[in-house]
């Protein structure tokens, strides 16, 4: 559903982000990551660039997404993160499963040998994220088993960090050391050569990464780093709308639900047509900053569900229709994602998925 905000989305900043990263990794294969609709981008014409860049694989979370990439003319394979056993669109939409127990290997290889073929899947060995995968414990054993399965092929062996993102690289380390051990273990035992992937952005901007087949980066696809520095990458998303009111308020006036807010002189206060609704966080309110004509501005009161106040008293000349930017650039200002999180509390992730996934998208090649 589109309401007002419309994200611009710069796709030549994906080709040269892409660039940075083929720099930084020495042409590492990548597995890019465009789960939740490219973090908010959009995946299809997110997928299109990446494919028509040369990407290795696409990594979605779940089928659903991987369909709606094929159905959108996307040929390159497409790892599915997180089975949910929809077992069907593995086969009609030619995915490549990621698997995390026996249990499913072995009902996919069943599915597999009834259709007379065979699945290439990718397995997950958890070596400390706690979330999914074969446990490091029962990994080799575990492997070793499914190798043995008619309908499934191990095409890959990944692992996904815990906090990659962290100055202190020693569970990182951790975590390479007992994939790398299992890998070890089951050299010359799997059969065919398996590529081994477990680099997020964090660990692909940061880690030594010998002994890796591939990279599995998103965020950083997008322009952000997850590390302190922002590495030369550039952001892809501009997301704006315009002022829909301007009022003229007398000092001491409330300002939106709870009269949070109170102008301290006269002021001129502009409504804007964004709210929680639009993933415009209320943890901005009384917080957050938007850009009109270049200046930076606050926002005063709460967030409501469709509209959110600003203080335009410093903005020479500001009017009802003027181009008001909550995330990117404005005659040189800027406010990135980055800052908005900070805000917020939260991580750039949780701001591009849920201000691009209600916006309007357009594209810029
Ligand atoms: C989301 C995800 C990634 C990408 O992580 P970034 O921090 O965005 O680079 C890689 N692997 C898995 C398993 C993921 O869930």
């Amino acid at each position: 559903m589109n309401r007002g905000p419309i994200a611009e989305i710069d796709l030549s900043a994906l080709q040269h982000n892409l660039s940075i990263l083929r720099n930084i990794t020495s042409e590492k294969p990548v597995i890019a990551v465009v789960k939740a609709d490219a973090y908010g981008h959009g995946a299809v014409p997110v997928a299109q660039r990446l494919q028509d860049a040369g990407v290795a694989m696409l990594a979605v979370a779940f089928t659903g997404e991987a369909r709606k990439l094929r159905e959108g003319g996307i040929r390159v394979p497409i790892l599915v993160l997180f089975d949910r056993g929809d077992m069907e669109d593995y086969f009609a939409f030619d995915l490549t499963p990621v698997i995390h127990d026996r249990r499913t290997a072995l009902r996919l290889s069943n599915e597999a040998v009834s259709r007379g073929c065979r699945l290439p899947v990718h397995l997950k060995i958890d070596t400390g994220m706690g979330r999914v995968g074969l446990s490091a414990d029962q990994a080799v054993s575990d492997v070793l088993s499914i190798v043995e399965l008619p309908g499934v092929e191990i095409a890959g062996l990944m692992s996904h960090f815990s906090e990659a993102d962290l100055a202190d690289r020693s569970y990182a380390e951790k975590q390479i050391g007992i994939f790398q051990k299992i890998r070890q273990e089951l050299s010359g035992r799997i059969g065919k050569a398996v590529i081994c992937h477990m680099a997020n952005s964090a660990a692909s901007l940061s880690l030594p990464l010998e002994g890796f087949d591939a990279v599995r980066p998103g965020l950083l696809l997008y322009g952000y780093s997850p590390l302190e520095t922002q590495c030369g990458l550039r952001p892809l998303m501009k997301l704006s709308t315009k002022v829909l009111a301007i009022r003229n308020l007398a000092a001491g006036s409330p300002v939106g639900y709870g009269r949070t807010f109170v102008t301290k002189k006269p002021s001129i206060i502009a409504v804007v047509p964004i709210g929680y609704a639009d993933g415009f966080s209320r943890y901005f309110s009384n917080n957050g900053v938007m850009l009109v004509r270049g200046v930076r501005v606050p926002v005063v009161g709460r967030v409501c569900m469709d509209l959110t106040m600003i203080d335009v008293t410093g903005v020479d000349g500001a009017a009802e229709g003027d181009e008001v930017v909550v995330l990117g650039q404005q005659c040189g200002e800027t406010i990135s994602a980055a800052e908005l999180a900070g805000r917020a509390g939260t991580i750039p992730y949780e701001i591009l998925t849920s201000l691009g996934n209600m916006a309007k998208k357009e594209y810029i090649n």
